[in-house]
């Protein structure tokens, strides 16, 4: 766990796993991403490490209905009570009524449609969503003006969550971070890919100093540079 803005803070992973950030706010935690199946623990140990326990988490974000970010809400759903949001459009999939939408595999090369098989193997176990989200909606008790920007493409309910007060955008997978740069999320679990770039300089456009992704290391400083440099060159 690393402390990343004044209320924000990673539970950070290898690339290949994947970051859930916790917000401290006036009435308790927010947690933003349910990781995969056992990442509840690491939620148990970050909030211990915060002086506080799992009966201080008050609501979790879902950025998009991925098993990479979705495996561990059902089990953290079973011990805590907490207020689950969602985009509208990814919330029949989290709660199983509709199936994860994926490219055509006509539209990828071998590679991707390798992984597109392999994703598409990864049930997802139904999990409940309280509240449905749309663009632009504000939801109180996270931090102050703590916004939703719906950012579609990599699945279409994929959002990100603004922080004005902390200058930040979690953005889930709308780009990954690699060890040599931002690049986009993977094709091959991507069902627009016209959407994933118009998300990216949507993006782009918000007067951010920290970008805090899915997929590698957080962005602390210079953020919203960065990611404009990365959305010419799409
Ligand atoms: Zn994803
Ligand atoms: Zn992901």
């Amino acid at each position: 766990m690393k402390q990343l803005t004044a209320a924000v803070f990673g539970i950070l992973t290898q690339f290949n796993g994947l970051n859930g950030y916790l917000i401290r706010g006036e009435d308790g935690f927010t947690l933003v991403d349910a990781g995969m199946k056992g990442f509840e623990r690491s939620v148990r140990q970050a909030l211990h490490q915060l002086g506080s326990t799992l009966s201080d988490l008050k609501r979790i974000v879902i950025t998009h209905a991925h098993p990479d970010h979705v495996g561990a809400l059902p089990s953290l759903q079973q011990v805590v009570n907490v207020t689950t949001y969602a985009h509208r459009l990814d919330a029949p999939v989290i709660r199983g009524d509709w199936p994860m939408a994926c490219p055509k595999p006509a539209e990828l090369g071998v590679v991707g449609r390798f992984m597109l098989a392999r994703m598409q193997s990864m049930s997802l176990v139904p999990a409940r969503v309280d509240v449905e989200l749309t663009d632009e909606q504000i939801i109180e008790g996270i931090a102050a003006g703590a916004q939703v920007r719906h950012l579609p493409g990599h699945s279409h309910g994929h959002i990100g969550l603004y922080l004005p007060a902390e200058k930040t955008l979690i953005g889930g997978d709308v780009v990954m971070h690699l060890p040599w740069g931002l690049t986009p999320p993977l094709r091959a679990a991507s069902p627009d890919w016209a959407a994933v770039k118009a998300s990216i300089l949507k993006a782009a456009e918000l007067p951010i100093e920290n970008l805090l992704l899915g997929h590698g290391a957080p962005i602390i400083g210079g953020a919203q540079a960065r990611l404009q440099a990365f959305a010419r060159q799409l």
